[in-house]
């Protein structure tokens, strides 16, 4: 195995958290094993200056990254990431996880990922355009419909899409709404985007727990994260009677025994911007979120969160991975010999890639779905993914993370060995 120069030996970041994912798949690859070098491989990576006149006149200088990780079955796909913390090697994870989700999925894609350090709420809204336009053109030769087509993540959205879009169409002189998904819906969007990862984490959630004899109606759930994938989870695991107990964000953490009234605190998010002083549910220790007694774990923040230590404690049955790369390779065996399921987010937060791939079809027949049609659609391929994912994981004796790096690594190196290299 070849290491890279330009990353980290360390072992608690996201490449090497993927690294160590792919490690464990290898021996059920069979002959496919020649070509698993390829996943650890990322096939390009940008690395952007992005000068930008801040509205008090100054110019201030941010890092900007795109990563095409894997291109062996379609174009690029993955989304965009505002954060002060992204690195380079953290786009790198996150463009790996995109090439094995749309791959578990069996969509027609590569895997792609993007991102700036930066925190887009110290920005005003002009500054935040002038940043989004910038990056995309620095990032143009490389993203188009047929090549790399980005996507909202943390510190982006619909607003954010609709500045790339534009700054690409402009740059080729021509309207291309294929170039983005997750846009506006008047502007080539697709109904029931902006809520599909959530709605998928539901999905795999009600089946998974089914799988494994838990009610969701009697159960009691912890959501780590109220952005879009947690707030729709919440929203649509409280409608079906399930009681959301504990909810933590970057303001704060919140508790409430019986339940916490989900609308009620959906209502006053959006009008303080963060959970911080909802006096209906008890503020509670940062730390003291892990352990508390639940059903059900929903990360839907960042990655890294499911520590070896907060592994041994927790006392859910169910934990399913709306954010991307949550749990770290110790954690997961811990996970694993405790008995607790885990759905791994390349099958559990993948309604929002496999939207997104409605939205660039529907792109390019300008023929738009009802938002009923894409529900169902959706429903079907995410039920479809996670049984065929389960079977996998009951045939070889494997977690349903290996399981579905087992069905989609099967697919990328197969399509890596049927077009052959070139020259
Ligand atoms: P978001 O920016 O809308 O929300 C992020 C949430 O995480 C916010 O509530 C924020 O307060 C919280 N948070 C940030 N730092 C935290 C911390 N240290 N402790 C606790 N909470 C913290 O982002 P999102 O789009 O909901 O994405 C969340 C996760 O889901 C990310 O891992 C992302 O990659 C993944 N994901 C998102 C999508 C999508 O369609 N949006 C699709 C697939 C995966």
């Amino acid at each position: 195995m070849t290491v890279l120069s330009y990353v980290s030996d360390q072992a608690d970041s996201a490449w090497s958290t993927y690294l160590a994912q792919v490690e464990r798949v290898l021996p059920y690859l069979g002959d496919l094993t020649r070509w698993a070098d390829t996943l650890r491989h990322p096939k390009r990576a940008l690395i952007v200056d992005i000068p930008l006149e801040m509205d008090d006149g100054t110019v201030r200088h941010f890092e900007g990254y795109r990563v095409q990780h894997n291109l062996s079955r379609g174009p690029g796909k993955g989304g965009v990431r505002f954060h002060p913390q992204v690195t380079l090697e953290e786009v790198m994870a996150l463009s790996a996880w995109m090439t094995i989700k749309c791959a578990a999925l069996n969509l027609p894609f590569g895997g792609a990922k993007g991102g700036v350090r930066v925190d887009p709420r110290e920005l005003s809204i002009k500054e935040l355009e002038r940043l989004t336009r910038r990056y995309t053109s620095e990032i143009g030769s490389i993203i188009g419909p047929q090549q790399d087509i980005p996507a909202p993540d943390v510190g982006t959205n619909a607003q954010v899409m609709a500045w790339m879009m534009d700054t690409y169409s402009m740059n080729v002189g021509a309207t291309t709404t294929g170039v983005v998904t997750g846009k506006p819906v008047h502007l080539g969007g697709s109904l029931g985007r902006v809520k599909a990862t959530g709605r998928g984490v539901f999905i795999t959630g009600v089946a998974a727990a089914q799988r494994i004899g838990l009610e969701v109606k009697q159960s009691r759930i912890a959501i780590q994260g109220l952005g879009n994938v947690g707030s729709i989870s919440a929203e649509l695991f409280y409608q079906a009677g399930a009681q959301i107990v504990a909810i933590q964000d970057h303001s704060g953490t919140l508790y409430r025994e019986d339940g916490i009234d989900i609308p009620a605190l959906l209502a006053w998010q959006r009008e303080h911007g963060s959970i911080a002083g909802f006096t209906q549910a008890q503020a509670i220790r940062h730390q003291d979120f892990w352990l508390k007694t639940f059903d059900i774990l929903i990360p839907a923040a960042l990655e890294g969160q499911i520590t070896e230590d907060r592994a041994r404690s927790l006392t859910c049955r169910l934990v399913l991975e709306g954010a991307n790369g949550p749990t770290l390779p110790g954690a997961d065996d811990i996970l694993r010999n405790r008995q607790i399921t885990v759905v791994p987010d390349v099958i559990c937060n993948a309604g929002g890639v496999t939207v997104s791939y409605f939205e660039w079809v529907q792109d390019f027949s300008s023929f738009f779905w009802s938002e009923s049609e894409i529900n169902q659609r959706l429903d079907t391929i995410m039920q479809e993914a996670l049984d065929s994912v389960w079977l996998k994981a009951d045939s070889l004796k494997v977690t349903l993370r290996t399981a579905a790096y087992a069905v989609a690594c099967e697919r990328i190196l197969m399509a890596r060995k049927d077009r052959g290299l070139y020259p």
